[in-house]
């Protein structure tokens, strides 16, 4: 695996024309996401089928693995009527809790200065996009954003970054990737983008994570300036 370092930023940012970067966990606190799907939708779903709310996770947590790296784990339209749940209405509920990860407007401000292109490339669903986007205005940053339902499949599949590649036309030897979750930073590399970069720290109420591939990894983006 092409080895990344930051022992020279400037001749690094001189290989890179386009920056692609996750949302969720990425530029996104994924407390957010956490606390929703672990502590919120128990509840609910506990109180509307008279369950324990620990009976309720353990439910919960089987249809949650079931669904992973796929596009309905993301799709919000799929879980409410699995769960029987107005999803994006308990998730506006909450919706105070979205925050943006230090040095993110830092980092998006650089990579403009030093005349990067830029994507938000995400499996978020449109609902979820909508207003994690209303509530952080980060699409202002960003010359494209990319939702896995127009692409119509996840970026942990391999096919996910050629549909990319040709929408954005995007020279992969001179793309970089950012992402929280080891699939997709997997499938991008197999689809030949030959930088990737493993985010450690996806939420500010967990330590690091160390990845099981050899990802060259950060906790934050001050790290890339
Ligand atoms: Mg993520």
């Amino acid at each position: 695996m092409k080895k990344v370092t930051f022992d020279n930023p400037k001749e690094f940012w001189a290989k890179i024309d386009w920056v692609l970067l996750d949302m969720d966990g990425t530029l996104l606190d994924k407390y957010f996401d956490d606390y929703f799907w672990e502590t919120l939708v128990p509840q609910k779903y506990a109180e509307k089928y008279g369950l324990t709310v620990q009976d309720a996770k353990e439910e919960l947590m089987r249809f949650y693995r079931r669904e992973e790296g796929t596009l309905n784990w993301t799709d919000l339209d799929f879980w409410s009527k699995k769960l029987n749940l107005d999803i994006p209405a308990l998730k506006e509920q909450i919706s105070h809790l979205i925050k943006i990860h230090p040095y993110v407007e830092d980092l998006l401000n650089f990579l403009h200065q030093i005349g990067k292109k830029t994507a938000l490339v995400t499996n978020a669903h449109y609902k979820s996009l909508d207003l994690k986007l209303r509530q952080t205005q980060l699409d202002s940053f960003f010359d494209h954003v990319i939702c896995a339902f127009d692409v119509g499949l996840p970026k942990e599949d391999k096919k996910f970054w050629a549909l990319l590649q040709q929408k954005l036309e995007f020279d992969p030897q001179r793309t970089l990737f950012i992402d929280d979750s080891e699939g997709p930073l997997l499938a991008a590399k197999e689809a030949g983008i030959k930088y990737v970069i493993f985010k450690s720290r996806p939420s500010s109420k967990l330590p690091s994570k160390l990845p099981q591939n050899n990802f060259f990894r950060i906790e934050y983006f001050k790290e890339l300036m």
